[in-house]
């Protein structure tokens, strides 16, 4: 029998978590993806409530008086939450749930819900994950650099993983991360 499950997806800033994501939930629409808030600004072509749920500071701050928030975490000199209405509205409908989320939030999942399942999406290597992240071209040189700087920390957390993916070839990674919620989702631990 087929279980529903949470599934955290990390990586370092231009891993393609994002991507992966994408041609995962073409593959499999039934996963369900929960939207995050944020207190940082809206890339070009982003839309709220749809990539992120953007917030003020202080929208943020009311959030977390509400208890809100699953987890939340400071990122890359911002904040990031998962919203307890978004994982209480995907898991009543039975379905499987992705949150892509970074590894502080994700320890802090797998603390309240033990058979979460942590996937890491690591790059081929360092000087690949900088091309991606340049050629994307979403941030300013500051935030590139705080990115990169972030990677090794990321890099460590992922010991802590259920799993690890090398997003060399699309292809391949996006079948490996098909393959690794599947098989998960036929186990009960
Ligand atoms: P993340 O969500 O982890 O920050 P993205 O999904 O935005 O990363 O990917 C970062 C950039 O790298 C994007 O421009 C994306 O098109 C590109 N990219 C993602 N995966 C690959 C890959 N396997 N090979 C080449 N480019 C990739
Ligand atoms: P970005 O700004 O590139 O969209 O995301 C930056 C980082 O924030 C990524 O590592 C992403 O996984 C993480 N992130 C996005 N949403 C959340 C969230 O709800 N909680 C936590 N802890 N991290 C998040």
């Amino acid at each position: 029998m087929k279980i529903s499950r949470l599934f955290v997806i990390s990586g370092p800033s231009g891993a393609g978590k994002g991507t992966l994501v994408s041609l995962l939930r073409a593959k499999r629409p039934d996963l369900a993806l929960s939207i995050s808030a944020t207190t940082r600004h809206p890339r070009s072509g982003e839309i709220d409530g749809k990539d992120y749920y953007f917030l003020t500071d202080d929208e943020f701050d009311d959030l977390i008086a509400q208890h809100g928030f699953v987890e939340w975490a400071h990122v890359h000199a911002h904040r990031y939450g998962t919203l307890q209405r978004e994982v209480k509205r995907h898991l009543e409908g039975g379905h499987s749930l992705i949150l892509e989320i970074d590894p502080q939030g994700a320890f802090q999942v797998k603390e309240n819900v033990k058979d979460a399942v942590l996937i890491f999406i690591t790059p081929p290597s360092p000087q690949i994950l900088e091309e991606r992240l340049r050629k994307r071209g979403t941030e300013s040189e500051r935030d590139i650099q705080i990115r990169l700087a972030n990677m090794p920390g990321e890099l460590e957390a992922s010991k802590n993983y259920n799993v690890i993916i090398e997003n060399d070839d699309l292809e391949k990674a996006t079948q490996a991360l098909l393959d690794a919620i599947a098989s998960f989702e036929e186990k009960s631990e």
